[in-house]
Order: structure tokens, then C-alpha cells, then sequence
């Protein structure tokens, strides 16, 4: 099935502050059929990839990522914000227009030489997954690629990362 799925993301004006225009992708995972072409598409990147388990960051991450890894019969791990994993973690910062964020993902999440895919609705800046590559590559992980619903290339998030190989539905300028 080809899917136009610009169709099924809203754009909203001056969300969350003024001057931004918001992608909403939940159109996309209230349609069945949409969710599941979305999530097929990811899974068969993932695969090509030769991923052994998806990571998805904390929240929608775990929305895009995880029908991903049941589809291909592999494991989820999260990367969530701190305090709320309860055992030992990695933790990774990164800077945001105004202050930062973390990642935290438990040390024993990822076996050293396991192959990684992560997944996420959006990619701006690259500064969530640049976080989550470093966490990775710490517990001892190969990131093989990343995948995304939407894509802001103006951001330039790819050329923060020349290294990773990065895949995404569509693309918004
Ligand atoms: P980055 O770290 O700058 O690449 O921003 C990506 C992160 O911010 C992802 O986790 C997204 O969920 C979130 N994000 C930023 N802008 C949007 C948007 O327009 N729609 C949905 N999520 C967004």
C-alpha cells in the first residue's frame, strides 16, 4: 500500500510557542491502516538494517518504536527521562533552545555488539537522537540507523550526525 502520509499529519500553528508549527502525528496512530503502513514501513528499514533491537525515546518513541520491534520479533528497549528507570543507568544530556534534557537507559539494556535501530515520531535538531546514539554506543551497542514519521531537514539534524544512517516518511521545509 502507498501512503501520502503528509495526509495524516496536522500541522499547527504557534504550538507549543508562538512562531512554531507543530507536527502532530496522531492522525497517523488513530487510523489503523495508517499506523500499520507507518509501522510496516519502519520495520522494513529496521530490517535492512539488520536491527537486533529498537530504541525509542521517551514518549513518542515508545508509540513509534515498539509496534516496530513486534513486528520484526525483536526487543524494545526505552530511553526515558530521568528518575523513572529503577535500576542502574547511563545517563546522556543535550542542549535545547532553552536549557536541557536527558536520556537515561539501564545498563543492562543493550548487549555489547547488539545492533540498534531507534525510532521516533520526529526528527529536529538530531539532539534527542545524538543522546540516545551516545547512551548506545556506552552500554556497548552499534547503531545501524534511525527512523522517523517526520523530518525538518532545514534543522540540519543529519549533518550533526554524518555517521548515522537516517530514515524518515516525509520530510516537511
Ligand atoms: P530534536 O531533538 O531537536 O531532533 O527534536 C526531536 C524531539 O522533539 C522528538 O522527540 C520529538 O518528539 C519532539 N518534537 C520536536 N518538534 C516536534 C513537532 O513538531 N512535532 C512532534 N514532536 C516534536
Amino acid at each position: 500500500m502507498t501512503v501520502d502520509f503528509k495526509k495524516y499529519i496536522a500541522s499547527v500553528q504557534d504550538f507549543p510557542n508562538k512562531g512554531i508549527v507543530f507536527r502532530d502525528i496522531t492522525p497517523i496512530l488513530s487510523d489503523g491502516e495508517i499506523f500499520r503502513a507507518a509501522t510496516h514501513e519502519l520495520a522494513e528499514y529496521a530490517k535492512k538494517r539488520g536491527a537486533d533491537v529498537i530504541v525509542g525515546p521517551e514518549a513518542r518513541g515508545f508509540i513509534v518504536g515498539c509496534p516496530v520491534a513486534t513486528e520484526l520479533g525483536v526487543g524494545f528497549v526505552p530511553a526515558r527521562k530521568p528518575h523513572k528507570l529503577p535500576r542502574e543507568v547511563e545517563r546522556a544530556s543535550y542542549d535545547l533552545e532553552y536549557g536541557s534534557n536527558s536520556l537515561e537507559m539501564h545498563k543492562d539494556a543493550i548487549k555489547p555488539g547488539q545492533k540498534v535501530v531507534i525510532c521516533d515520531d520526529l526528527m529536529a535538531t538530531a539532539g534527542t537522537l545524538h543522546a540516545a546514539i551516545e547512551l548506545i554506543e556506552r552500554l556497548g551497542g552499534e547503531v545501524v540507523g534511525a527512523a522517523f514519521y517526520v523530518e525538518l531537514p532545514d534543522l540540519k539534524g543529519r549533518e550533526k550526525l554524518p555517521n548515522v544512517d537516517i530514515f524518515s516518511l516525509v520530510q516537511y521545509h
